[in-house]
C-alpha cells in the first residue's frame, strides 16, 4: 500500500476504515482543532478531521517515529501512524472512553484499544455482554463491530509512556468534545476506563453542555454519577457516567480487574435507561 518504513497511513489510500480523503482539513495547531471540530459538518467528518490531526508537535512526531521503528513482533506490518478517531454505533447507547492509544496497538492497528492486551480484555467482555459482535480486535477492517457501543479517547495520538502533557490534553479536548455533543442524543451511559480517562470526560462533558457537578466525583470501578444531559439530547432523564478500572496488564495480572467485574460494569452500561 505504501513504503515499507512510512511514517503514517496516508489519508484515502485504502486503509479499512479509514475515516479520511486526501483532502480532508488537517488541525496544526490548538486554534485549528477548536476550528475544525466546530465546524465539522457531521460525525463522519469529524471523525475524519481527528484522524489527519497534527496540532501537537511532541505527539505527532512520537507516532511517526514508533510507525517506522516498530516493535520486532510487528516489524512486517506498516503501522497506522496517525490518531485514532472515534469508533463504533454513530448513535450509540453506551459510550466507552479511554485515555488514549497504545503505541504499538491503536497507533498501529489503526482502531482504539485494538491489537494490545488490554484490549484483548475488554473485547472480550463487551462481546461477552452483547455489546460487540465478536471476541477480539485484532485489526481495522476485521470485521469486529460495536453494537450500540462507541469508543473514544481523551487524547487521540500515542504519547510516550502512555502520558500525554496536561497541554496535549488541552489541545485535544475540543475533538472529544464535539464527538460527545454529537452523540447525545442517543447516549444512556458513559464508561470511563480508568482514573485518567475519568478525568478528562469532566471538561469533554462540560463543553458538550452536560451539567457537571461540583466537586467532581471521585474514580472507582462501579462509581456511578448521574449527570443531566445537554440540550442537544432527546431525552430529559439522566445520563449515567460510570467508573471501570482499567483492563491493563498490570491490572488483570495481579487480579485488581476480573472478567467478571468488567461484565458486571458493561451490563449495568447496557441496562441503564
Ligand atoms: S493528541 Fe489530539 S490534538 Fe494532539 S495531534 Fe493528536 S489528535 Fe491532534
Amino acid at each position: 500500500m505504501t513504503d515499507a518504513r512510512a511514517p503514517y497511513v496516508p489519508p484515502g489510500t485504502g486503509w479499512p476504515d479509514d475515516p479520511a480523503a486526501p483532502d480532508t482539513p488537517v488541525a496544526h495547531g490548538a486554534g485549528e482543532v477548536i476550528e475544525l471540530a466546530a465546524g465539522a459538518p457531521d460525525l463522519a467528518e469529524l471523525c475524519a478531521r481527528q484522524s489527519v490531526c497534527r496540532a501537537c508537535d511532541r505527539l505527532v512526531a512520537w507516532r511517526e517515529k514508533v510507525a517506522v521503528e516498530r516493535r520486532r513482533a510487528f516489524a512486517a506490518e506498516e503501522y497506522w501512524g496517525r490518531p485514532i478517531p472515534g469508533w463504533g454505533d454513530p448513535e450509540p447507547r453506551v459510550l466507552i472512553v479511554g485515555l488514549a492509544p497504545a503505541a504499538h496497538g491503536g497507533n498501529r492497528t489503526g482502531r482504539i484499544f485494538t491489537g494490545d492486551r488490554s484490549g484483548d480484555w475488554l473485547f472480550a467482555s463487551l462481546h461477552r455482554v452483547g455489546l460487540a459482535a465478536q471476541a477480539t480486535s485484532v485489526h481495522a477492517g476485521d470485521g469486529q463491530r460495536l453494537i450500540g457501543a462507541r469508543m473514544a479517547a481523551t487524547v487521540r495520538c500515542a504519547p510516550p509512556d502512555n502520558k500525554p502533557t496536561p497541554l496535549e490534553r488541552t489541545t485535544c479536548l475540543p475533538w472529544l468534545a464535539r464527538e460527545v455533543e454529537d452523540v447525545a442524543r442517543s447516549v444512556r451511559c458513559i464508561v470511563c476506563l480508568g482514573g485518567f480517562a475519568w478525568q478528562g470526560v469532566w471538561p469533554a462533558l462540560k463543553q458538550a453542555g452536560y451539567d457537571v457537578p461540583r466537586p467532581r466525583p471521585k474514580f472507582g470501578h462501579g462509581a456511578e454519577v448521574e449527570l443531566a444531559p445537554p440540550p442537544s439530547a432527546a431525552r430529559r432523564d439522566p445520563v449515567l457516567l460510570l467508573g471501570c478500572y482499567h483492563p491493563s496488564q498490570q491490572n488483570t495480572f495481579t487480579g485488581r480487574v476480573t472478567e467478571d467485574m468488567l461484565d458486571a460494569v458493561f451490563v449495568r452500561a447496557r441496562d441503564y435507561d
